[in-house]
């Protein structure tokens, strides 16, 4: 069977001119050619047809964008009031909305998401980003603090702390929500008054490139914004270990994480880490399930699975184990599959025929394991890297496909009868992930008990992953390193210096 119908929705005029446009690397406020001359190909994973070239930049391109960067820091953007940061970093927010529904195809073509999720939590959040991080960029200080160094009589000496920018920060991020990934990244750099360098997922630069031409028309100072799209394993490598770098900041794989950090430690520049996950889906006996089914499935198949919040293990009580496997298993039955920028399509393609070959090795070790298939679980034949939504019952914590991030439409759900936390946390708590999770019951002290036993970085009552801009978001354990998001967001931006005058 194949997801794909007769009509194929085609993008707006202006969508279909950017694609058209030459696309080269942004250093120095510049659009430039790669040293090299090299380009890659960009394919829409729904039809699997070409819909852009794209600038292959390489190690030596990374060099002249830290020059760039590193120029940029140092110049007007440095002199720059707070207020007129602030005033660029809304600015562009108010030109991405403009752009909405570009952006939106562009998401849509470029990743295969269905285009409400695209428009709505994707480039409308990222717009919400922009605005959240624009007002903080005017609320950054130091502090003072009363201290007697030496012996020094009180009163004798005035110690204060300055907020600084971190320096030129290098970018790199993945191919599940492509513009949020930057955004998130761009928004308090900019607010700190940080430089940056991005290199993009290789196979989803489209809405990066568009925010570099926003960023020009906005006015945002030449090179405080550059692009280097390329391959993680060249450009993504040269920027991870450069020493004309201050800070990284990765969103992708624990597996590429820890390659990061390795290659940062040559110059000790600092890092923070948003990684893969695990997360579970906890559901009581006494819990809403008209509540719970919706939000089970969302959880699961939101962006085909391919998000790092997705909530792929539930842990479900016996007595509501058949009522919520059956509601979500018939949710995910009738999810209409096909391309993204179709209007009633709900399930999108997933981003490769590599990500199809990992997403059906796990669900074929799945099918050799005594867990029931409850639902799903063949890919559908092409074009298009389409995977039915798959539900596994009766999963145990030792099954490979529950205990690592598939990265897919794929939910495991396992049952449990006697209501002690303690085991609970311990099962949920198994993998080597701690980024999300969420615990389903009308009983206000067993929830807030469970949230308490999970370790993860972010636990929800009755919802699953909820994102606001002002929610601190990131990993514990193999996760990641710091948060996103809120004002921890804005601090792995920012430097310390503590000055103290004696009288
Ligand atoms: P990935 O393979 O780790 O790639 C992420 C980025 O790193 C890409 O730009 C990639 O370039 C680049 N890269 C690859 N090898 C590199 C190297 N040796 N040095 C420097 N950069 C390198 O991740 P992905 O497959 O794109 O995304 C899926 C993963 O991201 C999942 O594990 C998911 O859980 C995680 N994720 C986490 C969060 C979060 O907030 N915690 C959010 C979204 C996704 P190429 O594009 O050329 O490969
Ligand atoms: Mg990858």
């Amino acid at each position: 069977m194949s997801a794909l119908p007769e009509d194929i929705i085609t993008p707006a005029q202006e969508t279909q001119d950017f694609l058209d446009q030459k696309h080269q690397l942004l250093i120095g406020g510049e659009w430039v050619d790669p040293i090299s001359g090299e380009t890659s190909t960009i394919e829409d994973p729904a039809t699997e047809t070409f819909i852009a070239e794209v600038a292959c930049g390489g190690a030596d391109d990374i060099d002249r964008a830290v020059v760039a960067a590193r120029k940029a820091l140092k110049g007007e953007w440095s002199t720059m009031t707070t207020h007129e940061r602030s005033r660029l970093i809304w600015k562009l927010a108010d030109a991405l909305e403009t752009r909405l529904n570009l952006c939106t195809e562009l998401e849509v073509l470029d990743n295969g998401m269905p285009r409400p999720i695209a428009m709505y939590s994707i480039v409308a959040a990222g717009v919400n980003y922009l605005r959240y991080y624009a007002g903080w960029a005017t609320k950054i200080h130091g502090q003072t603090i009363p201290v007697s160094p030496g012996g020094a009589p009180n009163g004798g000496t005035l110690t204060y702390t300055q907020r600084e920018p971190i320096g030129v920060v290098g970018a790199i991020t993945p191919w599940n929500a492509p513009l949020p990934m930057v955004i998130l990244k761009l928004a308090p750099a900019l607010a700190a008054g940080c430089t940056m360098i991005l290199k993009p997922a290789e196979i989803t630069p489209l809405s990066a490139l568009l925010i570099g031409h926003l960023t020009k028309e906005v006015g945002i100072p030449d090179g405080v914004f550059n692009i280097v799209t390329g391959h993680g394993s060249d450009a993504g490598a040269a920027l991870a270990e450069h020493d004309g770098v201050d800070k990284i900041a990765f969103t992708g794989s624990t597996e590429v994480g820890k390659i990061i950090l390795k290659a940062a430690a040559g110059n000790l520049k600092k890092v923070t880490l948003e990684l893969g996950g695990k997360s579970p889906v906890v559901v009581f006996p006494d819990a809403d399930i008209d509540r719970v089914i919706p939000g089970a499935a969302r959880a699961a198949f939101f962006l085909q699975g391919q998000n790092c919040m997705a909530g792929t293990r539930m842990f479900v009580h016996d007595d509501v184990y058949e009522e919520v496997i059956n509601g979500v298993a018939s949710m995910a039955n009738a999810f209409n599959i096909g391309p993204g920028l179709n209007p009633d399509t709900e399930i999108g393609p997933l981003i490769s025929s590599d990500q199809v070959e990992t997403v059906m090795g796990y669900i074929e070790a799945g099918k050799a394991t005594n867990a029931d298939l409850v639902c799903g679980g063949d890919a559908l034949t092409g074009p298009g890297h389409f995977v039915q939504p798959t539900i596994f019952g009766q999963t145990t914590m030792d099954m490979k496909i529950a205990k690592e991030e598939i990265f897919g439409p794929v939910l495991c759900v396992q049952k449990f009868a006697d209501s002690d936390l303690d085991s609970i946390a311990e099962q949920c708590n198994s993998t080597i992930y701690g980024l999300s999770g969420s615990v389903w019951s009308q009983d206000i002290s067993v929830a807030h008990q469970m949230v308490n036993k999970i370790d993860s970085g972010q636990v929800a009552i009755n919802c699953h992953a909820a994102v606001d801009p002002a929610i601190p978001f990131g990993g514990n354990r193999q996760s990641g390193w710091g948060r996103e998001m809120g004002l921890e967001g804005l601090d792995s931006y920012l430097k310390t210096k503590s000055t103290t005058v004696m009288f």
